[in-house]
């Protein structure tokens, strides 16, 4: 917008300032969305365990299948690595870092694997787990949203590879 007055009470910051102030926003944002994902995902897990242990096929709980122990396996271990990423990025927000890049590389990560981790929980609950409105089928539906909402992962992407470019040689 061009030409429109703004009373200085009301401006925020400084003048000038603004599209710095909206992008520091922004990239907060990106951060603040992962702790839903990953509690999203945490929910996913624990009805997929859950599930596992109860559901039989051939004599007994689809658990005891290597199959499953596997996706079980992957999901535990992208969920604790989406939590030690959000955790430690938030950990230099609070000390003042800015984390530009970071937050996209969280809200990249966390929010492609978050939706693997629901997609193998619609796997391991076969036909419920596309059941509409079933836990698993909802955190699956909600966390395919997060890939787009606040940029989508091809526009964090753009911006991690415009950090780490611009960083070259600096460390
Ligand atoms: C549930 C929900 C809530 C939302 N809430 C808000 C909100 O509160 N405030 C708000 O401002 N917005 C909100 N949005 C909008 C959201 O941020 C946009 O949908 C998102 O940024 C993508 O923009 P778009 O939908 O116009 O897609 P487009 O920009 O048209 O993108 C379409 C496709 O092209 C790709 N693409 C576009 N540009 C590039 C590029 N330069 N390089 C590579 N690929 C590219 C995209 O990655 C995508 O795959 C919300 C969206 C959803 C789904």
């Amino acid at each position: 917008m061009h030409e429109v007055r703004v009373p200085a009470a009301n401006l925020i910051g400084r003048e000038g300032d603004g599209f710095r102030i909206a992008m520091n926003r922004i990239n907060v944002n990106r951060l603040l969305h992962c702790p839903t994902m990953i509690g999203l995902a945490r929910q996913a897990l624990r009805h997929t365990i859950a599930y596992a242990n109860t559901r039989r096929q051939f004599g007994g709980p689809i658990s005891r299948f290597q199959a499953i122990q596997h996706m079980i396996a992957d999901m535990a271990t992208a969920l604790y690595a989406c939590e030690q990423m959000v955790l430690a990025t938030a950990t230099r927000t609070d000390a003042g870092e800015d984390i530009r890049t970071e937050a996209s590389m969280c809200k990249l990560f966390v929010s492609e694997r978050c939706f693997e981790i629901a997609d193998k929980a619609v796997q391991i609950h076969g036909n419920v787990g596309v059941t509409r409105n079933h836990p698993v089928e909802f955190v699956f539906r909600r966390l395919r949203m997060y890939r787009i909402v606040t940029g989508t992962s091809e526009i964090q992407r753009n911006t991690v590879a415009k950090g780490v470019l611009a960083d070259d040689g600096r460390e």
